[in-house]
């Protein structure tokens, strides 16, 4: 172990908020040990701003808990942590780990409970990698170094700590953290951990909890350099891991997709990451809706129930919490909805809540050279920008042309032709839990008709399913909720 000056290491109290010096202070005060570990210090080092600060400590989260009292809250099961509120920001604090004593691993050797507390030696053999294993002090204007992290840091290596094959078993998460670094600092693989990252090894990630892979594949989409990451996701077979139905190659849809999230991010402007989601599983999306056309499905239904079946089937590798999965099926049905708008609501649904998302989403798809959106994404981009005499001349040319168009298809007219200018809810609400496990079991059996096997063309559909019997029905407007969903 080398102790470095902290100075030495360009580092600085100066650079630190006073959040995270704060909880050093306090714990030191209270007679613990206590640093800055992980990211944080990686970051400054680098010359990077770091997103947050982690603090390490001798002191166990209910010590931490008496430091801090109500300001703090012990998260966490497999890692017991401590969270402390300083100001409006929030610092993790964890404590020095020791190797787990009984192991409660599974049975391909993956860490399930882990909540032995250790010194700091120990601890730092249990993180990751080396340039992220650097114990900064800043008061005492300090930095541990226990592997010569600071060269790796120097050359921009990436580099496991211990045997890389051994801590991929141990946590497969693990290769996600190596890409997204990689990508992140553009720093190169060491040989050592390339040698055993092999599509057999990412086959690990599948006893990953789909809650942790979805948590992981946020930071994946929100590290500002997606674009970069994506050909190596491909490339180590992660991908695949990842996402279950979608094309192995990167479209130019979602090219651009990757590179406009990454645009977004760089100037500081927010992303919502579900939307990627909705860009990845797009196409199969549209698959699954012709399987249920082609099965007689009315397209409104047909739409929905594709929504439901790609998202069921993504959340098998991913889960995909609940206010996601309604904003992806809201940007998919935004399509059907700016494609063809009805000339009275189109006002209204340029203030809807999702018309943003839905409009960026057309406009991507044009630009990536998908025609079937007839050009209304340039429409409704040069619709936005017009005084309200522009956009009612806009709306009675759209009209014209649309009535030209309907008198040639006079079959596709929807019978409920008879439109008000409100707009009904994108995606119906889905039930809440306690109703939806109130459900009646004929209803469990009509449901489970519909089978979704592992592959698209397997996917099959009984004749007597409601789905098929399922009519447009006229909806009494007065009953309909309007308005924007959330
Ligand atoms: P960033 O926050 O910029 O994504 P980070 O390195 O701070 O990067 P965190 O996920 O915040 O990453 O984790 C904090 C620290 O905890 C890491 O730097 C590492 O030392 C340790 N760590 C996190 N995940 C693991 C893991 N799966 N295995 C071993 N150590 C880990
Ligand atoms: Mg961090």
């Amino acid at each position: 172990m080398q102790t470095l000056r902290a100075s030495k290491c360009g580092l600085s109290t100066s650079q630190l908020p006073s959040s995270i010096l704060d909880v050093i202070d306090s714990l030191t005060k209270a007679g613990y040990e206590a640093y800055i570990v992980g990211g944080g210090v990686r970051d400054l080092m680098l010359g990077l701003n770091p997103k947050d600060f982690d603090a390490v400590t001798n002191a166990t989260p209910s010590q931490v808990k008496e430091v801090f009292g109500r300001r703090c809250r012990i998260i966490g099961r497999r890692f017991e942590l401590a969270h402390v509120y300083s100001g409006r920001e929030l610092i993790e604090v964890a404590t020095f780990r020791a190797p787990p004593k009984k192991a409660v691993t599974s049975a391909q050797g993956m860490i399930l409970r882990d909540n032995n507390w250790g010194t700091i030696e120990q601890d730092f053999a249990r993180r990751d990698f080396s340039i992220n294993a650097m114990y900064y002090q800043p008061r005492k204007g300090i930095v541990l170094d226990f592997c010569h992290a600071v060269d790796d840091i120097k050359s921009k290596t990436l580099r496991l700590l211990g045997d890389p094959a051994l801590r991929f078993e141990e946590d497969p998460v693990r290769m996600l953290r190596t890409l997204r670094f990689a990508a992140k600092l553009n720093f190169n693989i060491d040989p050592a951990i390339l040698d055993v990252f092999t599509p057999e090894m990412t086959q690990l990630l599948r006893d990953v909890s789909p809650h942790r892979l979805y948590d992981e594949s946020q930071k994946l989409f929100t590290m500002g350099h997606l674009h970069r990451i994506m050909p190596m996701l491909i490339e180590f077979g992660v991908w695949r891991q990842l996402f279950a139905d979608i094309p192995q190659k990167i479209t130019k849809f979602i090219e651009l997709a990757a590179k406009n999230t990454d645009q977004r991010i760089q100037i500081g402007k927010t992303i919502n990451p579900a939307f990627f989601y909705a860009v990845l599983l797009w196409e199969t999306f549209l698959e699954r809706v012709d399987f249920y056309t082609s099965k007689g499905v009315v397209p409104t239904e047909a739409r929905a129930q594709a929504g439901l079946d790609v998202l069921k089937r993504q959340a098998t590798r991913t889960i995909i919490p609940r206010f996601a999965e309604t904003f992806v099926r809201e940007v998919w049905e935004m399509q059907s909805r700016l494609l063809n708008p009805k000339p009275q609501q189109i006002e209204a649904l340029s203030g809807h809540a999702r018309f943003r998302a839905g409009f960026d989403f057309m406009l991507l798809r044009e630009k990536s050279g998908d025609t079937s959106s007839n050009g209304m994404g340039s429409w409704w981009e040069a619709y936005q920008n017009m005084t309200t005499d522009e956009k009612e001349r806009a709306i009675s040319a759209y009209n014209r042309q649309r009535a030209k168009g309907r008198r040639k298809a006079q079959d596709e007219v929807a019978p409920d032709s008879k439109v008000s200018n409100q707009i009904e809810p994108l995606v119906k609400e889905t039930e809440s839990r306690t109703r939806r496990s109130r459900r009646t079991q004929t209803q469990r059996v009509e449901n489970s008709k519909v089978m979704m096997t592992s592959t698209n063309d397997a996917m099959t559909i009984s004749p007597d399913h409601p789905i098929l019997k399922r009519k447009r029905v006229k909806r009494d407007l007065n009953q309909v909720v309007f308005g924007p969903t959330q």
